[in-house]
């Protein structure tokens, strides 16, 4: 097991902003650009206000594979030590989160942060296989109206098949959060695929997109209110040779010791304001709901990141929403946390990119 974290490097909360370019419809629609990065320093400038987050990621220039060696590479590198780990995407609707993620499936799957998990892993995997045994497992679920919905469990509908679109049904089966005595979270009911190759992972998390994305009555509604939590399991059987010197033999005692981590990759359901989603009561109560995950997330990690209430051994309201307690055992303690702020640089969009930025910040 991982060494427990000492203090000065016990804040493993990392908030990065990227600013994606302006879109077609933002184009079209006249839209100036009201945000402006510099990665160096690194803040984001808007208006009169300015932040400074741990990373920021610009519309022009920087290649996708710079977010991912310095924001997502060492939480990698650390599943192979034991350390679990979260990668969160959040902003609203139409940031980017999903393209940053790449688990849209027209154009995110070549870029996108997930993708570049899976060559990395493999990578490592493929250096270090003859040192130790390995098993991954992949579960992706989404989290929708507090209730835990297995994307890996459920057989979409040809849409055009069914020949009404928008009333596309499906059976996305339930699943449970369970904690074990030592603390790590399991999800009963949740599917979890083997995995062999980096092409069977591509292939779940396709799957699973597909679901999220044709599983509702209003695609972009439906997928903008859910969280979407793809999971990598890492076990590991590492030989481990212990040597004594016993009266001048030396013997070699060769054994195993089992070592898991797990790494969530999360697509955030759309930060934007209850009152501006809906109309009516129900996508209200929706609103709400997705804001009690949002909203619980920002109090556990500004309570992680707050190292003198930590000390004082304050309480982390991990038990606030389905989505905080998922990521309990992989959000502070010895797991590694990134957060990735999308954000859309229009001025159309600039109260929600102001909103986005400073909830980044109060989680740094
Ligand atoms: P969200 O998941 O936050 O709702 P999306 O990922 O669906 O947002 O992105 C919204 C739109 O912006 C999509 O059409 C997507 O292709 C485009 N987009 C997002 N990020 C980028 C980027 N970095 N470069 C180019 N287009 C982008
Ligand atoms: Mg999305």
């Amino acid at each position: 097991s991982p060494p427990s974290s000492s203090s000065s490097e016990s804040c493993s909360v990392k908030v990065a902003v990227n600013v994606r370019p302006l879109i077609g419809d933002e184009v079209t629609q006249g839209c100036r650009e009201c945000v402006s990065v510099s990665p160096v320093t690194p803040q984001v400038q808007m208006g009169t206000h300015s932040f400074t987050f741990d990373h920021v990621y610009g519309s022009n220039g920087s290649p996708s594979s710079l977010m991912f060696e310095e924001c997502v590479a060492p939480l990698v590198d650390g599943l192979f030590h034991g350390y679990n780990a979260t990668v969160l995407a959040y902003g609203q609707t139409g940031s980017g989160k999903t393209y940053t993620m790449g688990t849209a499936l027209k154009d995110g799957t070549r870029n996108g942060l997930i993708p570049q998990v899976m060559s990395a892993l493999f990578n490592k995997i493929d250096s270090v296989k003859h040192q130790m045994g390995f098993q991954l497992h992949v579960s992706f679920i989404e989290i929708l109206k507090e209730e835990v919905l297995d994307l890996l469990d459920s057989v979409p509908f040809n849409r055009l098949a069914s020949g009404t679109p928008g009333k596309v049904v499906l059976s996305k089966s339930p699943v449970q959060i369970r904690e074990s005595p030592n603390g790590v979270i399991t999800l009963s009911g949740a599917t979890e695929v083997p995995i062999a190759t980096k092409e069977e992972m591509a292939s779940c998390l396709e799957q699973g997109s597909l679901t999220r994305a044709t599983g509702s009555t209003n695609m972009n509604n439906e997928s903008s209110r859910s969280h979407a939590i793809f999971t990598i399991t890492l076990e590991q059987m590492r030989k481990i040779s212990s040597i004594s010197v016993v009266k001048d033999t030396v013997d070699e005692d060769m054994g195993e010791e089992y070592c898991c981590a797990k790494l969530h990759l999360v697509d955030l359901a759309g930060s934007e304001r209850a009152k501006r989603t809906g109309s009516g009561g129900v996508r209200l109560k929706e609103g709400i709901h997705i804001n009690r995950g949002l909203l619980a997330l920002g109090n556990v990690i500004s309570a992680l990141g707050d190292e003198k209430k930590r000390k004082e051994g304050a309480h982390v309201p991990y038990r606030d929403s389905k989505l905080t307690r998922l990521l309990q055992d992989s959000l502070g303690g010895n797991s590694k946390t990134v957060m990735i702020a999308c954000i859309s640089p229009a001025d159309i969009n600039a109260e929600e990119t102001l909103n986005t930025l400073k909830y980044a910040n109060r989680a740094r």
